[in-house]
Formats: C-alpha cells, structure tokens, sequence
C-alpha cells in the first residue's frame, strides 16, 4: 500500500484536497488515516498569495490536522532561492504579491520593500488578491533597472467558481512584455525549487508527489524524479492522462486519494501485451484500439487497469478513445467521475 511504500506525501491542494471552499470526496478522512499510520505529510502549493499559518488555518477547518509547518509555498521556495542566490545579508526585495510572498522574504532575513525607488536588489513576484497597476509598474521599474526577477509560479490562470482568472504567470507576462525580460528562475511547478524545498524540510526520503495536473504536479514530480500518483479529482481527466506527453505521466494513478491504501501492482510487459494484477491489456489490431482484459470492480482494479491502459497507450501510437470509455464508465459504476 501506498502510505506504507513512502515515507512523505507531498500534496497539492486545489483539485486534491478542496476544490474551491469544499473539501474534495474522500481526501480528509484519507490523510488522516495515512498520517495516523506513519506517512508524513506536506501541503505543496503553488499559491503565493496566502501565508502558510492561512493555508493551515483553512485545511484545518476542512478536517485536516495539520500545522503551518506542513504547507510548503511557492513564495516560500521563491524567497529560498533568492537567499541562496544572493547570499546573506538583508537584502532589500521589492515583494510584489500578497501577505504570503511578503511573510516569506522576512522569513528569510531580507527586506521586503514596496517601491523601485528604494534600490531592490531584486524582485519576488508571486500573486495577490490586491495587485494593481501600480504595483506592476514597480516591478516593471525593478526589473528593468537589472534587479533578479524570481517569480514564485507560472500559472497563468486560477479556477474560479465563475471560469478563469489570471494568475501569477499573467502579472509576470505583463512585466515580461513591459521590459523584455524574463524570470531569472521560477521556483513552483513544474519547476524544481518548490520540490526541493519540500523534501528538504521534510527529510523526504521515499516522497510521493500526489496531485492532480499533469503539466505542474506530476511534470515537477518528473523533473526532480520522483514518483508521482495523479488523482482524478481535480483537472485531468482519463483522456488527458492516455495522451500524456513524456515528462508528465503520472507513475500511479487513482480515483480518490483512498487509493493509498490500495495495492498498485507493476506493471510488465510480455510481447504486446502489458499486465498488472487481474488486468491485461493490448492493441486489438482490427481496430487499432487499446483495449483492456480483466474485472475492473473496485477502485483498486480501475487505478490498476488506468495504468495498464496508460502503459500500451504511451509505447504504442494506438488509439485510445474506446479504452478511455471503458474507464470512464466504470468509474461511473464505482459512483466517480474522473472525466469531468
Ligand atoms: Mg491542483
């Protein structure tokens, strides 16, 4: 079982743990009972905005027992290259962001200030509820005049409950544009900085990266090597994850996260045909279509037939729209959704 396998979850937060203001099926009494039995967790976000005693404060309300010392942010990471980039010493750090890329450069002993004028040395740019166009000029000031510019993520959009809003990675592209530059570095996923971190202040030494997009979480998980489960509870759905690009497939795969205490058989590969526990798997050649053998009645089987699919998909160019119905309606009959 997974939670015994590893020694740390690093968990992504939206489409994970809560989607929204409401918890996601199934997570919190999950990590609970993993956490009871031994496996460490950290809360892995790419959101700057908020401090990490907030980030608790909300996973705490949703059920969750955790602390701010388990929630590992981007601002974070961010502020943590930049001290090692820079050295010591309170450097003054123009902070273009929220309470949380501003709490996060003070935990690293510099100065966080507020305006160009005041000679940054460099630029932490992460999001905030409350940026304006004023503080895209400071940035754009900064930036310009040839301070380190470290964006805390790239996320270009946020889900909200009325569509997309622009995210970090917006704000960064407008000073981008503004000044011809790029980040000097980008310290969350899917770039290795936020991985880093978390491990380090975990002590990681079988991590398992849980998350739920394939371009950030498991893509970060890839980048830095190490094994990554996607749940379908967020953003990805079946499809997605078959047509995965190398560099984001996941290495496990399940509907909820009570598939860490399911067993996640290997998969191996005999000729043309894949096999894992009950499942098998291969190319039905009349039709040019993955197809799958085996009884797919629990949420074990289907993570196990997911993976199997996923393995003939990604060694093979055959089609997979008949395999990914097949899965989409027994997650169906197991009362799940991971086609949204
Ligand atoms: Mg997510």
């Amino acid at each position: 079982m997974l939670h015994t396998q590893f020694d740390v979850a690093l968990v992504d937060l939206d489409g994970v743990v809560y989607l929204g203001n409401d918890p996601v099926s199934h997570a919190v009494p999950a990590l609970n009972a993993v956490a009871t039995q031994g496996m460490a967790l950290a809360y892995v976000t790419n959101n700057a905005g908020r401090t990490p005693d907030e980030v608790a404060s909300h996973l705490c309300e949703l059920g969750l027992t955790t602390s701010p010392e388990q929630v590992v942010t981007s601002a974070q990471a961010g502020a943590k290259v930049l001290r090692e980039r820079l050295g010591g010493g309170p450097w003054p750090v123009l902070v273009v962001g929220g309470p949380g890329v501003r709490a996060a450069v003070l935990a690293q002993g510099m100065e966080p200030v507020d305006s160009a004028d005041d000679d940054p040395v460099a630029v932490l740019q992460g999001f905030g509820r409350d940026l304006c166009w004023a503080d895209l000029d400071e940035a754009s000031a900064a930036v310009g005049a040839g301070a380190l510019w470290i964006a805390t993520n790239p996320d270009v959009s946020i889900p909200t409950p009325r569509g997309r809003a622009p995210g970090n990675g917006a704000f960064v592209h407008a000073v981008s544009l503004a000044t011809g530059r790029s980040p000097d570095q980008i310290a969350g996923k899917p770039h290795a900085p936020l991985m880093l971190e978390s491990i380090a202040r975990t002590g990681a030494l079988r991590p398992l990266v849980i998350g739920d997009r394939l371009d950030t979480d498991i893509a970060a998980a890839a980048g830095v090597g190490i094994v990554s489960l996607l749940v379908f509870t967020g953003v990805s759905t079946i499809s997605n994850v078959l047509r995965a690009p190398s560099g984001q497939r996941p290495d496990l795969m399940g509907l909820d996260l009570r598939t860490l205490f399911d067993v996640h058989p290997p998969v191996h590969r005999q000729g043309q045909q894949w096999r894992a526990g009950p499942c098998s798997g291969g190319i039905d050649d009349r039709i040019g279509q993955v197809v799958l053998q085996g009884p797919i009645d629990t949420p074990a089987d289907w993570a196990t037939a997911c993976r199997v699919a996923c393995a003939v998909a990604w060694a093979t160019a055959a089609a997979t729209d008949l395999v990914a119905q097949r899965l989409i309606a027994a997650a169906a009959d197991l009362d799940s959704d991971p086609a949204r």
